[in-house]
């Protein structure tokens, strides 16, 4: 058993966890701990103009050689969302430049190093075990996987950060429940890019829509997003069966060609829907990124507000000075403020989706449809 005494403890080094661990380095002495020894490959690859802004004062995007390994310029997106016209809307007018298209994988095994190369103390393949408050303090204890040479490691903390992702395992290990706004699940895979258009794509059809880009090393991504309940799972067992729904629209079909059948790899199911904690922050915690909101992919923001809010967590931290000393108003006050702002981050996300999802007009009488469609008709009356 192995005893840490840190003043931050991360749990979680997806992309909240390691900008987070990144940004406070300069100031704390972080810890971090991921279940996975390696980042696995992911869907989300599409990277928001603004956040490219943050990488850069962070100084995470200024080699360029590095750079163009882990992703390649997204020129804009070919809509056909409320008409079967097509609509082009292009990031060449952005002030921040063009979104990019990232290699998920690349980029978050990018950030590990980052984050190592800031001297924060990292434990990989270390997953959360218990917790327990106690003198103004949290004990964590977290445990590797491996059954043979099991390790326990004990952290003594001032402060956790929960960017375990959708599950918020520490908040709801606190009994903190989430609140689910839908049931909307996304199933994807990749394969080989033959088109010279590398713009992404997303279409409706009757029960949700599609989605596809380009991503670096000439692969595609392709996911269909609808309700869980709206779709018979067995469709979602593997290619074959994926390709049954792939068929029925034209434009996503014509993107697998025949001689790259055997070079499809089927990555499932995987939630998409919008969710948010019920409580944000307490005593001497807070959530981050996915773990205290997660948004519907549409929206392409998933990352950026990872990205943003470890960002306005850092600078909070840093105004209210308490992480050395403790100090129950301080505390309360910053609670408070960390509250409002994931509050109106919250809001403005869902009157956008709302009125994204209102746009479509053609399928009105389909529950997927109908359902989204009272959603912002019951928001606006709020
Ligand atoms: C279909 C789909 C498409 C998307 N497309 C986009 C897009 O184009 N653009 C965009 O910006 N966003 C997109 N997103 C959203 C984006 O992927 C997420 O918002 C982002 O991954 C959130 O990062 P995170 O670090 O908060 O959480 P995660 O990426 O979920 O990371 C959580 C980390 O915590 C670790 N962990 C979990 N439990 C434990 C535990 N008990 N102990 C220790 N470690 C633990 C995990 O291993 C993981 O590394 C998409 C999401 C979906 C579902």
């Amino acid at each position: 058993m192995n005893n840490h005494k840190t003043e931050i403890l991360i749990i979680g080094g997806g992309i909240a966890g390691c900008i987070a661990a990144i940004s406070l380095a300069d100031t704390y002495n972080v810890s971090i701990v991921d279940k996975l020894e390696t980042p696995p490959e992911k869907v989300g690859e599409s990277l928001a103009p603004a956040a490219q802004r943050i990488l850069n004062k962070l100084q995470l995007f200024t080699n360029t050689t590095e750079q163009e390994k882990l992703c390649i310029n997204n020129l804009g997106m070919q809509s056909y969302w409320g008409s079967d016209q097509v609509r082009i809307v292009d990031h060449l007018r952005n002030p921040d430049g063009c979104s990019k298209s990232l290699d998920r994988q690349q980029f978050e095994i990018f950030l590990r190093k980052k984050v190592e190369e800031k001297g924060v103390h990292c434990f990989w393949g270390t997953r959360l075990f218990n917790s327990f408050y106690e003198n103004k303090a949290w004990k964590i204890t977290c445990k590797t996987d491996l059954l043979k040479n099991r390790t326990t490691d004990i952290f003594n903390t001032n402060f956790v950060i929960d960017a375990t992702g959708r599950n918020s395992h520490f908040a709801r290990s606190l009994q903190i429940n989430r609140t689910s706004f839908d049931s909307l699940i996304s199933c994807w895979l990749t394969l080989p890019n033959k088109e010279k258009n590398t713009m992404s794509t997303i279409i409706t059809d009757s029960d949700g829509w599609w989605y596809s880009a380009v991503t670096p090393k000439h692969k595609r991504v392709i996911c269909f997003q609808t309700d869980a309940d709206l779709i018979d799972k067995s469709y979602f067992k593997n290619y074959d069966s994926f390709s049954k729904i792939i068929i029925t629209n034209q434009i996503i079909n014509n993107y697998i060609t025949k001689e790259d059948i055997n070079k499809i790899q089927f990555h499932g199911v995987v939630s998409a829907n919008s969710t948010k904690l019920n409580q944000v922050c307490g005593t001497q915690w807070l959530a981050l990124g996915d773990a205290a909101i997660s948004f519907d992919p549409l929206s392409s923001q998933g990352m950026f507000n990872a990205i943003a809010s470890a960002m306005q967590v850092t600078e909070l931290l840093q105004d209210y000075k308490f992480i050395r000393k403790y100090d129950h108003h301080k505390i309360t006050d910053f609670s408070k403020a960390y509250t409002s702002q994931i509050t109106s981050i919250w809001n403005s996300y869902l009157n956008h989706k709302n009125i994204f999802y209102g746009t479509e007009k053609r399928w009105k009488e389909h529950p997927f449809w109908k359902r989204r469609h009272q959603h912002s008709l019951k928001d606006s009356l709020i």
